[in-house]
This record gives structure tokens, C-alpha cells and sequence, in this order.
């Protein structure tokens, strides 16, 4: 618990965390599974972020205040797979808040899996442009393996449309990826991503999904 400062001699009303806009609060990932994170949350003082994303103030500086406090839990519903051969599942992920002292930007810590702002995880969108492209599988197939999804909406009579909405973005969603001209058919670009995907895992398996799932995993 941390201790506020008092003026005047009155003790400060708690207040409640105020409403911060989605796009201003920043992401840092830590390397430990969705699986590992749901089944036992990270204290408040292990995944606090090292430092500020936003203005870099160290958040333990040596004999003085915290410069990151803890400012509550969110829960995050995310589809998840670790990768081939295993569906999304529906998660609750409760990702860590800390709140800047010095610039008050909001920072979330949360698994390497989750992404900001969507609901698959690097992992599983991995896995999903990867049967798509090198595996050759149709859209509706790759639906039907991957997506946990059970209602499902107009476009998935024809397949599945965010696969060519994630091939289309994969430099916003996997950023680290070098940059290039996008091929003109999505499913070529999508190839193009999970061989790079593939290249950044630390443990090469040689097989390609795999490797991409893990690979993506470092990629944003
Ligand atoms: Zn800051």
C-alpha cells in the first residue's frame, strides 16, 4: 500500500480512477503465457513496468517514490490459441494499471500475447494467416479451426474477413516486422508476414506455424 502524502493534516479522499481514453494508455508486455497470467495473476510489484513508457521516469528509483502506482485491474476478453492444432479459447485476461506520477500517462501490463485493442491474440492471428497462406486452407476452414466463435456474423457465409483485414494491418499489428511494399493479393502478404513471423523465434522448430505463433510472441 502506498503511503499519500497529507497537507494541511487532512488525509486525501480516495478517488476513483478516472476514465483515461483508449488510445492514450500504453502497453508493456511481459514474456509469460495467457495460461500462466489467468491462472495465477502477477502481483502489483512483478509486472510493474521498469520505467514509463511515455516519459521514461523509472518507476523504483533508488530512495525515492514510486513513479508508477498501481491503478487497478481491467479485464480483457481475448480468443487465445498457443498455437497449431488447438482452437482459440475464450479468456479473461486481467491486465495490471499503473498510473504515472510524473506525466499521469496510464500504462497496462499484460501477457505477450494480448494486443492492443483486439480481441485475438498475436498467437492466434498467427496461427490463422498462417493455415490461410502456407497451409492453402480455405478462409471458411481456418474459421472453423482457429475462431471460437459461434455466432457468426454476414461475411462468414463467405469465409472469414479479418483474415484479409489482418493481412491488410500486420505492420500495425505485429510492428517490429520490417517494412515493405504490401504484395497486391492479401493472402501472398500474409505469407510474406508469417515467414518473418517464423524467423523471430527463439527456438526454430523448422515448422513454419509453430514458429510464427512463437515468433509473433516478440513482434509487437
Ligand atoms: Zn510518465
Amino acid at each position: 500500500m502506498q503511503k499519500r502524502w497529507r497537507r494541511g493534516g487532512q488525509t486525501p479522499r480516495r478517488r476513483a480512477p478516472r476514465a483515461v481514453p483508449r488510445s492514450s494508455i500504453r502497453i508493456v508486455h511481459f514474456p509469460i503465457s495467457v495460461k500462466s497470467w489467468t491462472e495465477k495473476l502477477p502481483s502489483v510489484s512483478a509486472v510493474r513496468p521498469a520505467h514509463c513508457p511515455a516519459c521514461g521516469v523509472a518507476s523504483r528509483p533508488v530512495g525515492l517514490a514510486l513513479g508508477l502506482h498501481g491503478h487497478g485491474l481491467r479485464s480483457r476478453l481475448i480468443e487465445h490459441s498457443e498455437g497449431p492444432g488447438e482452437r482459440a479459447q475464450l479468456r479473461a485476461v486481467l491486465v495490471r494499471r499503473y498510473a504515472c506520477q510524473h506525466c499521469t500517462s496510464v500504462v497496462m501490463s499484460a501477457p505477450q500475447a494480448v494486443l492492443r485493442a483486439m480481441r485475438y491474440s498475436a498467437s492466434t492471428i498467427a496461427l490463422a494467416l498462417g493455415l490461410w497462406s502456407h497451409g492453402r486452407q480455405s478462409a471458411r476452414v481456418v474459421r472453423a479451426a482457429v475462431s471460437n466463435a459461434r455466432v457468426l456474423g454476414a461475411t462468414a457465409a463467405c469465409g472469414w474477413a479479418s483474415l484479409q483485414r489482418w493481412s491488410r494491418s500486420c505492420q500495425r499489428l505485429y510492428p517490429k516486422l520490417p517494412a515493405w511494399p504490401p504484395p497486391a493479393a492479401p493472402r501472398a502478404a500474409a505469407e510474406r508476414v508469417i515467414s518473418a513471423l517464423s524467423a523471430l523465434a527463439v527456438w526454430p522448430t523448422g515448422a513454419v506455424l509453430v514458429d510464427a505463433c512463437e515468433g509473433s510472441m516478440r513482434a509487437h
